[in-house]
């Protein structure tokens, strides 16, 4: 007999597909992620001026994007680098959400930045470096948020769930889990986009999974055709960086789309996702039935 795709992942049964559980549908100000609808989540990597960010959210959401995405508090790997506007990025991510309808999704970095956070956006991002501070998981989980989980750089999958479980385990149920990318020997790109982990925790898991292209790749030529794969792997969304002059971007201006990239990428993803659409669950999951939510 074969041995089953989950065993190896016993440490994180909450996190588990089981005769009961076959999806978690999570809700973000109203948004499904996780349901039919294949979410778009963009925006710049941090939050600049207010005007760039009202313009790169106005441009998203014409082009069918759900969440507005933008770091207030910043991880950088150089100490020298721009570490965010903080409140003050917090409150025009705010107003962006009041004028276009978009919700807020933001990362949190320290455990006692989670209440001011956890006021402003409608989800909490782990970044990758944070995915096993385990003080930060527990408080962000309580903060009844939903989580924004970032696979850590050199996280492997089972790694991944145990801090997905341990959010489960604080009562959090709304747990979405992000692949973006890992460091391997491949250096040639700014990390190494595993599709396969999506394809895999898709199976697996009864947790949402998106993908962020734009950190994997590190280029924004590269990223459309990891949205692409992402899609055809399974995953319920996106994570991508938007901004209206990438030359002139404070942090990963490399990475991002600019507009009219933006538009195209989300243009091309449009065959993928009517393939999604006409069979439940598909591409990885067809004949799936769901049970619970
Ligand atoms: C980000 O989303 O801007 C970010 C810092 O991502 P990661 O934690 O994946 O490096
Ligand atoms: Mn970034």
């Amino acid at each position: 007999m074969h041995a089953n795709l989950q065993d190896g992942f016993a440490d994180s049964p909450d996190a588990l597909k089981d005769g009961q559980r076959q999806r978690t549908i999570i809700r973000v100000l109203g948004i499904e992620v996780g349901g039919d609808e294949f979410v778009t989540m963009a925006g710049p990597c941090s939050v600049e001026t207010e005007s760039r960010l009202m313009a790169t959210a106005h441009h998203v959401r014409r082009c069918g994007a759900r969440i507005l995405r933008g770091g207030a508090f910043k991880p950088r790997s150089s100490p020298y680098s721009f570490q965010g506007h903080g409140l003050q990025a917090l409150r025009t991510l705010a107003r962006a959400r009041a004028e276009f309808g978009l919700a807020i999704v933001t990362e949190v970095m320290s455990e006692s930045d989670v209440p001011l956070v956890a006021e402003y956006a409608d989800m909490l991002q782990i970044g990758s470096r944070s995915m096993e501070n385990l003080l930060l998981l527990k408080a962000a989980a309580q903060s009844g948020r939903p989580i924004l989980l970032k696979r850590g750089m050199m996280a492997t999958v089972a790694e991944l769930l145990y801090a997905a479980q341990l959010i489960l385990e604080e009562g959090n149920p709304n747990v979405i889990l992000c692949e973006r990318g890992i460091r391997t020997c491949e250096t040639s790109m700014r990390n190494t986009f595993d599709a396969a982990a999506i394809a895999l925790l898709k199976q697996i898991s009864h947790l949402p999974v998106i993908a962020d292209p734009s950190h994997a790749a590190g280029h924004h030529d590269l990223v459309p055709a990891l949205a692409r794969i992402a899609a055809a792997a399974g995953a319920d969304g996106l994570l991508v960086e938007v901004h209206p002059e990438p030359e002139q971007a404070w942090s990963d201006g490399e990475q991002s789309l600019d507009f009219a990239e933006f538009e195209a990428m989300m243009i091309s993803l449009d065959p993928l996702l009517a393939l999604r659409s006409t069979v439940p669950g598909a591409p990885v999951d067809a004949g799936f039935v769901e049970v619970g939510g």
